[in-house]
This record gives structure tokens, C-alpha cells and sequence, in this order.
């Protein structure tokens, strides 16, 4: 089951009919009988999300930015030539889910979280590469803990020669065959003892993009919060709200600009962050054969825990959120 903790009873599904989206339904039915001949199989007609609902001191559930996500599915499926998603429908779908599912969801206190997957996939007979004339958006969840294992603790990672994506390709969006792409190289960092695998960006593999599937950031030695500017970079929402995070509450200046992979030095301390991953720090970073070590290389520094604990007192209903970024399902 990997990242998930346990299967979950309940599940939302929505299908389109002559391209428009339908009201859906919650199903116990874990599996999806679709025609052989579907995109999803063959041409990767397929996208995801993820976001999480985190109970609080309170026992109220709570949703972290869903807006966000509603608006990075809807970019996705335009660039996959698929329909978009009405906003009633996706906030309907999770919050049925969550509701449905709330005796799994895990109690506040030891840093789990109950992960949501919304996903649309093409289907039907399909066989020549054009978009499929129907679709299914479904969502469903699984409590879950910690995505890196080791809590805290800085993680060893290393470059690859590989891209997840094009430099105009769907880096951009959560479409499937970007996980495709990246299981190969995420495999050869894992068998040479790495937590997981740097990609460089595609068109002059001099700068840093992303860390496997979660979004690189860096503190200079002056308490400089850095993270990378690319076309082929998932827009992380956990990214955007840590620069928030450090611009207005840390006050830190804050910087989207180009990372180089020869000029690591310049950081004190890195780090990768997603919904999955929260925040990891990263211990060393490897590239051809080259060991950059941030800070002492094991213990979190200063500035991501301060960054870590700020996310996580808002995720948890800990600390007042910035307006709007907080959605009460519970
Ligand atoms: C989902 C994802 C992230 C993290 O995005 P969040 O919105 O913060 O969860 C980063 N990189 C990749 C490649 C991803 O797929």
C-alpha cells in the first residue's frame, strides 16, 4: 500500500456525458471495469491531484488551499484536451469523501493527515491518438503519515541525467505519464542508498527543478529563501505558501530564481516540499559524483523548521491561517 496507511470504504465518481460533467455518487466499489480500449491504457489521457484534510485540536477537519488544487486540475485537463471540472462538482466530490470516510480519518496530534486523490481519466473505445469522447473524475483517500521516512531528519539526494519532463512539456501539470518518466531514475537514486532523486532542468541541466515529485527550496547565507523558475516545475501550492510563509510571517526576503547546480555553496540550507512530503530537509545534495552537504548534513536548520512548524501549526488549526487558505469540511 506504500504512502497509505489503510483503504478507505467510501469513494466519489463523476462521469461525463456528451462532454459534460454529471452529478456523481459515493461507491464501496474499489475497482473500475473500463473498455480495453481506453486513452488512460494507451495515450496517458490521465491527471491527478492531491491535497490532504487534517483534524485539529478541536476534532473540526479541515482542508489546506483546495482552492488551489481546483484551479492546477482544471490546467491540467485543458493541456490534456480534456473537459474542466465544475467548481461545485471537485469541492462536492472531496467533501463527500472526507465526510464519508471521517472515522479514518487520523486524530490530531502525531502528524498524519487523511491524503485525498481526485483523478480524471479518458475512457472508452478509443484506438486512434485523439481525446476520448468520455471521462471519469473520481476521489479517493487513505490516512497517511509521513511521505520521506525519518520525520526531520535531513535526506541524502542525488542528480540524475534523466528528465521527468520536457522543457515545454507537461512538467507544469499532474499528468500521469510525468510519474511514468520518473520512475527509472527515481529507482537508480534509491538502489545507490539516496532518499530520492534531484532532476535538473531539461533544456541546460545547469539548475535544479524539482526533487522527485516535490519542489526544491534553499536558504542562503543570508536568510535568503530561493526556489526555483522553470516551465517544467509542478507549481507546488506548498511552495507558493512557504514563500508566503517567509515573505509575511518570517519576514525573509524571499527569491523565484534560478538554483545552480554548481553553485550549491551558496546555500546553508535546502529542501523539498509537496502536500505528501510537507516540508524534508535535505542533508546533501550529489551531482556527478560531487557532495554538497547543507549545514551539519543530518539535523534540520533553522530557517526549514521555522518554515515547518509555521506550515504545520496552519495546517492543523494551530496557528491563524492567511485569509482564505483554510477550508472547514467538519
Ligand atoms: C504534486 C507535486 C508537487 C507538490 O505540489 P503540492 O501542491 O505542494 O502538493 C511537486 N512536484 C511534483 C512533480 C508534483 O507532482
Amino acid at each position: 500500500m506504500g504512502y497509505a496507511l489503510k483503504e478507505t470504504k467510501y469513494r466519489y465518481r463523476a462521469y461525463t456525458e456528451n462532454g459534460t460533467w454529471q452529478k456523481g455518487f459515493l461507491t464501496e466499489d474499489k475497482n473500475i471495469s473500463i473498455h480495453e480500449g481506453s486513452n488512460v491504457f494507451h495515450y496517458g489521457q490521465a491527471l491527478f491531484e492531491g491535497l490532504k484534510a487534517y483534524k485539529t485540536k478541536d476534532g473540526d477537519v479541515q482542508l489546506f488551499r483546495p482552492d488551489l488544487n481546483y484551479i492546477r486540475i482544471n490546467e491540467g485537463l485543458k493541456r490534456i484536451v480534456a473537459p474542466e471540472l465544475p467548481e461545485e462538482l471537485f469541492f462536492e466530490a472531496i467533501e463527500e469523501v472526507v465526510r464519508a470516510n471521517k472515522d479514518d480519518i487520523p486524530e490530531y496530534g502525531d502528524g498524519k493527515s487523511l491524503y485525498i486523490r481526485p483523478f480524471v481519466i479518458g475512457q472508452g473505445m478509443n484506438l486512434g491518438v485523439k481525446p476520448s469522447e468520455e471521462y471519469l473524475f473520481s476521489v479517493f483517500c487513505a490516512p497517511v503519515g509521513t511521505y520521506f521516512k525519518g520525520g526531520l531528519a535531513a535526506l541524502d539526494f542525488v542528480t540524475t541525467d534523466y528528465d521527468r519532463a520536457a522543457a515545454n512539456g507537461t512538467g507544469k501539470v499532474k499528468v500521469a505519464g510525468n510519474y511514468a518518466a520518473s520512475l527509472y531514475p527515481r529507482q537508480q537514486a534509491i538502489d545507490a542508498g539516496y532518499a530520492g532523486v534531484i532532476y535538473l532542468d531539461p533544456l541546460t541541466h545547469s539548475k535544479i527543478d524539482e526533487v522527485g515529485a516535490a519542489n526544491f527550496f534553499a536558504v542562503t547565507h543570508d536568510n535568503v529563501l530561493v526556489t526555483p523558475k522553470s516551465s517544467s516545475i509542478l507549481p507546488s501550492i506548498t511552495k507558493r505558501s512557504i514563500l508566503y510563509i517567509a515573505e509575511h510571517m518570517l519576514g525573509m526576503k524571499v527569491e523565484e530564481r534560478d538554483a545552480h547546480i554548481d553553485n550549491l555553496d551558496e546555500f546553508k540550507e535546502a529542501g523539498a516540499c509537496g502536500t505528501a512530503a510537507i516540508i524534508t530537509p535535505i542533508g546533501s545534495i550529489t551531482h556527478k559524483g560531487k557532495k554538497t552537504i547543507f549545514g551539519d548534513g543530518e539535523t534540520v536548520g533553522e530557517v526549514t523548521k521555522k518554515l515547518y512548524d509555521t506550515l504545520v501549526k496552519i495546517y492543523y488549526g494551530d496557528m491563524e491561517a492567511p485569509e482564505g487558505w483554510i477550508r472547514k469540511v467538519l
